[in-house]
């Protein structure tokens, strides 16, 4: 088949590196230059952890992500994953989300190796104690050097036949031809269209839109203190997810830095403008590090960087066939990225096999 794919995002890549070792002819098109520093997949990192709360779907999807990245990695040459562990802690006033994701975890017989206060302030001394009520320590998860990926997986795709265009803006699909419409008027067709826009896919799809959100979120990375930086090495990644407090931290890894986030989303802004972090929104964050970190005086805010994803109502991915061989993916709420070599199998196995075809979107839904 010839099949265009209209963005270069993790998404995209992914579908078109699993196409092309199907032996098909693609095409990615994306509006900007590849990678592109505003789509959400260009970072230094993302991660992938097993820790889900109640969804045992995407638990046991983890699991399939990290073989569709190993596969990956051998065709790349080199893996671009850095395991850390997962922190995953219950602070006061939370509960769910900690508790559900140990009891999803045992259920599936990988029991968590919970910490109290006094073996948790051993094991973690530059966090604070004081708003910490429970916590789990599991010993795999970790970062994939989220904008390395892409750099790399597009010059690998390149270097095996794919075209890879940039600064080629898709106007509009045409989902029954396969067909888009480009921004300079040109009118492409193939045998097969998959449209993997990230935060943008609403203007291409209305059936998309009417399912997700836009949201602009905010990332804080930190200079910690010169002494603190072996033991900031062997940190864990923290994940404090909870309606009231979205807390998540990056610890430093080899070539890229501490960074603080809040899951969260602010279902708010649009992102083809409002780039530039306020001091408010970055006060914002700082604030849920200040109280989890100790000594937080003596961390400096290197610089703050504006994200945008879409948010779907309940967090799960939106993957939907448009028509006979043509997809729109959208696989985010914050969470798509370690998904993204084993979605990119999926769309391009949905392309070709009808059984697949259907069982896709809930699978990807995390309902299987
Ligand atoms: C702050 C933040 C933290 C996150 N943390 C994690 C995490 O820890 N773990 C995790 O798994 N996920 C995480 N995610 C989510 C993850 O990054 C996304 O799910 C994933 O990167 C989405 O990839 P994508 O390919 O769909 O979108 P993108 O990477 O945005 O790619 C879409 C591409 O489409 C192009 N495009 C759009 N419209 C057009 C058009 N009309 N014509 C041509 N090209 C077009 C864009 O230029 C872009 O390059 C996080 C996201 C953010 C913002």
């Amino acid at each position: 088949m010839r099949v265009t794919i209209v963005g270069a995002g993790i998404m995209g890549l992914s579908t078109a590196w699993a196409l092309a070792r199907g032996g098909h002819s693609v095409t990615v098109l994306d509006q900007g230059p590849v990678p592109n520093p505003l789509g959400t997949s260009v970072d230094e990192h993302r991660l992938i952890r097993s820790a889900y709360g109640a969804s045992r779907g995407y638990t046991t999807m983890v699991d399939d992500a990290f073989a569709a990245w190993d596969r990956m990695w051998a065709d790349l040459g080199r893996r671009q994953y850095h395991e850390t562990g997962v922190l995953a802690i219950t602070s006061e006033g939370q509960d769910d989300w900690v508790r559900q994701s140990a009891e999803t975890l045992e259920a599936l017989g990988r029991p968590v190796a919970w910490l109290d206060r006094d073996a948790f302030a051993a094991r973690y001394p530059l966090l604070t104690t004081e708003r910490m009520v429970r916590a789990f320590h599991l010993p795999t998860g970790g970062t994939l050097y989220a904008g390395a990926i892409v750099e790399h997986l597009a010059r690998h795709l390149s270097g095996r036949g794919v075209t890879i265009r940039p600064h080629t803006p898709v106007a509009d699909v045409d989902p029954d031809r396969a067909r888009v419409r480009l921004a300079d008027g040109t009118v492409e067709d193939a045998d097969a269209l998959v449209v993997a826009a990230g935060a943008w896919i609403g203007r291409l799809v209305p059936s998309v839109a009417g399912r997700v959100t836009p949201s602009r979120q905010v990332v804080v990375y930190l200079t910690p203190p010169p002494e603190t930086q072996a033991a900031w090495a062997a940190m864990p990644m923290i994940l404090e997810i909870d309606p009231r407090a979205g807390f998540y931290l990056v610890p430093p890894v080899p070539g890229a830095g501490l960074k603080i986030g809040d899951h969260r989303f602010s279902l708010r802004g649009d992102p083809d403008l409002d780039r530039e972090a306020a001091a408010d929104e970055v006060e914002d964050i700082v604030r849920l590090g200040r109280t989890r970190i100790r000594d937080w005086d003596r961390y400096r805010t290197l610089r703050a960087k504006t994200c945008f994803y879409t948010v779907e109502r309940t967090e799960e991915f939106v993957v939907e066939r448009l028509a006979a061989r043509t997809w729109a993916l959208s696989p985010c709420s914050g969470h798509g990225f370690k998904f993204g070599a084993v979605l990119g199998e999926g769309a391009a196995r949905a392309l070709v096999d009808e059984t697949w075809a259907a069982a896709f979107p809930d699978w990807a839904a995390g309902r299987a």
